[in-house]
């Protein structure tokens, strides 16, 4: 998922800081502070994986219960998000080339397409039909004719 914006904006940020550019590492925190000013459905990012809002506030309340949260959670540059959830992000963790599912419960994230995910959707859709939920949120890629299930003309 490494090309998902959101995940890459917070990965350079943490090389920046590594390089100890921490004003240049700033900026896209702030970056990341602005696109959150309409959140959309909000993900985490943990273990490799995008995870709904939910799943991720229960992880961070379970870590944190077995005393296996950060020091400082705030701090996101002070762990690694396979040991602890990092976000939340908003719109689904930001556009990627797919529609996000949350890693552990399935619950769709809404997330914005890029121009390949576009493609993949609409493949989809002829290939053997989408979930509702993905027609909704991009209904705007089937026109005015809207949605067609495939094999009805
Ligand atoms: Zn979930």
């Amino acid at each position: 998922m490494a090309n998902n914006l959101i995940q890459l904006i917070v990965r350079t940020a943490n090389d920046l800081d590594e390089m100890g550019l921490e004003k240049e590492a700033g900026v896209l925190d702030s970056m990341l502070e602005k696109l959150a000013y309409d959140p959309g459905e909000e993900a985490y990012v943990y273990k490799a994986d995008l995870i709904c809002k939910e799943c991720g506030d229960k992880v961070k309340a379970e870590l944190t219960a077995q005393g296996k949260a950060p020091a400082d959670p705030s701090n996101e540059r002070s762990f690694d998000s396979d040991q602890f959830p990092k976000g939340p992000y908003p719109e689904g963790g930001g556009e990627a080339d797919s529609p996000h599912h949350c890693g552990m419960c399935e619950k769709f994230l809404a997330n914005p397409l890029t121009s390949d995910g576009e493609k993949y959707v609409l493949e989809a859709a002829q290939e053997g039909g989408i979930p509702l939920e993905w027609q909704d949120e991009y209904s705007y890629l089937f026109g005015p004719e809207g949605y067609k299930e495939p094999g009805i003309n």
